[in-house]
């Protein structure tokens, strides 16, 4: 069984999240935004949770900067997708255009991702999806057993992600869009980047976007 912990940080109100299965303890942290997460995962690894790997949903700086100091706190591999090593390059000018701290501007990954992989956490899988668009190495993380998705900037609630960034591509976010709302069932829930979280059903009745992809609108 997996619990969830959700930490807003930076200034772009990025969701972190940090996923751990509660027999194990091992754990998985999700775009670690800021530093601002080491001293939580500190006071989590003090309670006894390992954390096993790091990923993030996509390159860009508001999801990554407290990537360096976690992977040298904790000392795991960083994973993120292929085609989304030249967006996190890139990151380094947002980043300070933003006024976040660059510190991260070395930080390679140690695994690198094409979608499909299937990763282990505890007792359950956890699969990663390329899902293009919002940047060219955008990954949705599904875990089945307990009907979440970590869907970083595709989908948001009642919104999506932006495309007229570096490598955005809108043709690639719909079809990225159909696959999640019709691949995964109405109760799966949708943990995103930024804001609150919902549901493939809430989004498939309330998402305008969601709405006209799936009348074949785009
Ligand atoms: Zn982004
Ligand atoms: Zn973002």
């Amino acid at each position: 069984m997996l619990r969830i912990l959700n930490y807003v940080l930076g200034p772009l109100n990025t969701n972190a999240y940090v996923i751990y299965d509660v027999s194990t303890l091992e754990a998985l942290v999700i775009d670690p935004a800021t530093d601002e997460i080491l001293p939580k995962i500190s006071d989590l690894i003090s309670s006894g949770l390992k954390v096993v790997g790091i990923i993030a949903t996509h390159g860009h700086a508001d999801h990554v900067c407290g990537v360096k100091g976690l992977r040298e706190l904790v000392g795991c591999r960083f994973m993120l997708h292929e085609l989304d090593v030249e967006v996190l390059k890139e990151s380094v000018e947002w980043a300070l255009e933003w006024g976040i701290d660059v510190s991260f501007n070395d930080v390679r990954p140690d695994i690198l991702l094409k979608g499909g992989e299937v990763l282990r956490l505890g007792s359950d899988e956890v699969q990663i999806i390329h899902t293009p668009g919002h940047t060219p190495g955008s990954i949705t993380i599904y875990i089945p057993s307990s009907k979440v998705l970590f869907t970083g900037d595709t989908l948001f609630k009642e919104s999506v992600g932006r495309t007229d960034l570096p490598g955005g591509s809108w043709d690639k976010l719909v079809n990225s869009l159909r696959m999640l709302v019709t691949r995964f069932e109405r109760d799966v829930v949708v943990y995103p980047g930024h804001g609150p979280s919902s549901t493939i059903g809430y989004e498939v009745d309330n998402n305008l976007y969601v709405k006209r992809v799936l009348r074949g609108r785009y």
